[in-house]
C-alpha cells in the first residue's frame, strides 16, 4: 500500500499578492503532485514578510506533512524565506562555508563584484539538507522537523522545476512509499450535460477510486476520470477498465480525448469518407467557416456563405422572405446541402442588438441538415461575441459529426 501523503504548497513574493505576477509555480507543484499521488488540500500566497511566512508555514505543518515553498530565496533583504524556516522550525540561520565559497567562484567567473548581500545565500537553517542549484544562484534546501518536511525552492521558474524534477522527487520517494494519480479525458459532444449524467448512471458517477466527473465547456462536455494507483501501469489498467465502462454506455457521443478539438475531429471524419459539407453564417462571425479552414490543409468545405445580417441572405434565398426566423434557417440548411451535393449543410442565422430588444426571443437559429434529417435549435442570444459563436457553432460541428458518424456506421 501506498502513504497517504499531504502536502501544502506556498508561494511566496509581494509580487503574487500585487496582481504583478501570475502563480504558475504553484500550478506546476500542484501537477506535479497529483501525478506523485500526493494530496494537496491548501495552497497559499504570502508577501515578503518574515513573520507571515513563517505563519503560513506553522499554519501548514498543523494540516500537511510536506511543506512546499517557492521563491524568496535571492540575495536581497526581502528574500525572506531562509530566515522564516529557520523561524517555524525553531532554528538559527548557519553559515555554510561550501557554499559560501561556491557563490564567490561563481561571482568570480562572471567578474562581477559580490556584495555582502550575497553572502545572505551562504546561510541555511541548521541541519538543513542543502541542495545545489547548477542551474541558478540560489541554494535550494529540505528541513526535517519532527515528522514533518520543508522543501524550499527557488521562484523563478526555470530553476524551480530543474530542482524539483531532479532533486525533490528522488527525494520524495526515498522518504515515502507514493503510488501515483493518472487522468484521461474523455470528449463528448452533441449530447447535454443532464443527459449525459443519466445516461453514465450513479454507479458510475459515484465510484471513489477511480473517480468519474463532468465539465462542460462551450457545448463539449468532457468526462473526466482519474485514478489512483501503487504504481502508473495499474493506474492505466484501471484508467482503460473505466474507459471502456463508459464507452458502453456513452460511446456515441464521445469524439476524442484529452485536447482533441470537434472542428479537428470533423474534419478528418469527411476527408476520410471524401465527404464535404456546405455552411452559411449570417450575423456570426465565420465561426463555423473559421473552425473548419483554420490549421487543415484540405478545404472539405464545398460551399461557404457569409453574410453580416440574416436579412442580407433575402438577395440569394428570396423564397425564404415569407418564413419564420427558423422556418429560413431549416430551408436554407436543406437547399444548400441539396444544391452543392454535400453530405451534410449548416446554417447559422443570428440576429444583432438582441439585448437592446425584449421581443425577440429567439436571436439564434441553427439548422444542420445531415444525410436527409434536419435537425435546428435556438438561442436567446445573439452569436456576435466570441464566446457565444463558440457555443453555437460547436454545437453545430458536434451534431454533424454525430449524424455522420451514426450514418456510417449503420452503412457498414
Ligand atoms: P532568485 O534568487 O533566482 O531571484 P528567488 O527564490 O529569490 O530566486 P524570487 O525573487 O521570489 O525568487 O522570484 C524571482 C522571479 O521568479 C520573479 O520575479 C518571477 O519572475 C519568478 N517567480 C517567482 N515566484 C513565482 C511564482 N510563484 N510563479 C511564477 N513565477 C514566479
Amino acid at each position: 500500500m501506498v502513504d497517504t501523503v499531504n502536502a501544502e504548497i506556498i508561494a511566496i513574493g509581494t509580487e503574487l499578492l500585487l496582481g504583478e505576477l501570475t502563480d504558475t509555480n504553484s500550478v506546476y507543484l500542484a501537477q506535479q503532485c497529483r501525478n506523485l499521488g500526493i494530496n494537496i488540500f491548501y495552497m497559499t500566497s504570502v508577501g515578503d514578510n518574515r513573520k507571515r511566512i513563517a505563519d503560513a508555514i506553522r499554519l501548514a505543518f498543523s494540516r500537511a506533512d510536506v511543506v512546499i515553498t517557492c521563491g524568496g530565496l535571492g540575495p536581497t533583504v526581502d528574500d525572506m524565506t531562509r530566515q522564516s524556516i529557520a523561524d517555524a522550525t525553531d532554528r538559527d540561520l548557519e553559515f555554510q562555508q561550501d557554499l559560501y565559497d561556491q557563490i564567490v567562484a561563481r561571482f568570480a567567473t562572471f567578474k562581477v563584484t559580490m556584495t555582502d548581500n550575497n553572502s545572505q545565500q551562504a546561510y541555511l537553517p541548521q541541519n538543513a539538507i542543502k541542495i545545489e542549484n547548477p542551474v541558478g544562484t540560489a541554494p535550494s534546501f529540505i528541513v526535517e522537523h519532527g515528522d514533518k518536511v520543508v522543501v524550499s525552492l527557488p521562484g523563478v521558474p526555470r530553476e524551480m522545476k530543474y530542482l524539483f524534477q531532479n532533486e525533490i522527487i528522488p527525494y520524495l520517494h526515498q522518504r515515502y512509499k507514493l503510488g501515483t494519480i493518472k487522468a484521461r479525458t474523455l470528449r463528448t459532444a452533441g449530447i447535454g450535460e443532464s443527459t449525459l449524467d443519466d445516461m453514465l448512471g450513479n454507479e458510475l458517477l459515484n465510484l471513489s477510486n477511480p473517480t468519474i466527473g463532468l465539465a462542460a465547456h462551450h457545448g463539449i462536455i468532457d468526462i473526466r476520470v482519474t485514478a489512483k494507483a501503487d504504481d502508473s501501469d495499474l493506474a492505466d489498467q484501471m484508467l482503460d477498465e473505466i474507459e471502456t465502462a463508459v464507452r458502453d454506455k456513452a460511446g456515441m457521443y464521445i469524439y476524442g480525448t484529452n485536447k482533441d478539438e470537434i472542428e479537428t475531429v470533423l474534419h478528418d471524419l469527411f476527408l476520410e469518407n471524401n465527404a464535404r459539407i456546405s455552411v452559411l453564417e449570417a450575423g456570426i462571425h465565420d465561426a463555423v467557416i473559421e473552425a473548419l479552414m483554420s490549421a487543415h490543409h484540405e478545404d472539405i468545405l464545398a460551399y461557404r456563405y457569409h453574410a453580416n445580417h440574416p436579412d442580407d441572405v433575402l438577395s440569394d434565398f428570396p423564397e425564404s422572405a415569407e418564413m419564420t426566423f427558423r422556418e429560413r434557417a431549416h430551408y436554407i440548411a436543406q437547399r444548400i446541402t441539396q444544391d452543392h451535393n454535400t453530405q451534410a449543410g449548416i446554417a447559422i442565422l443570428s440576429l444583432p442588438d438582441v439585448n437592446e430588444n425584449p421581443d425577440i426571443d429567439i436571436a439564434t437559429v441553427v439548422a444542420v441538415y445531415v444525410g436527409g434529417e434536419l435537425k435546428s435549435r435556438v438561442y436567446g442570444f445573439g452569436a456576435q461575441n466570441d464566446l457565444t459563436a463558440k457555443w453555437v457553432s460547436r454545437w453545430a460541428m458536434a451534431y454533424v459529426w454525430r449524424q455522420l458518424k451514426e450514418q456510417l456506421t449503420n452503412a457498414q
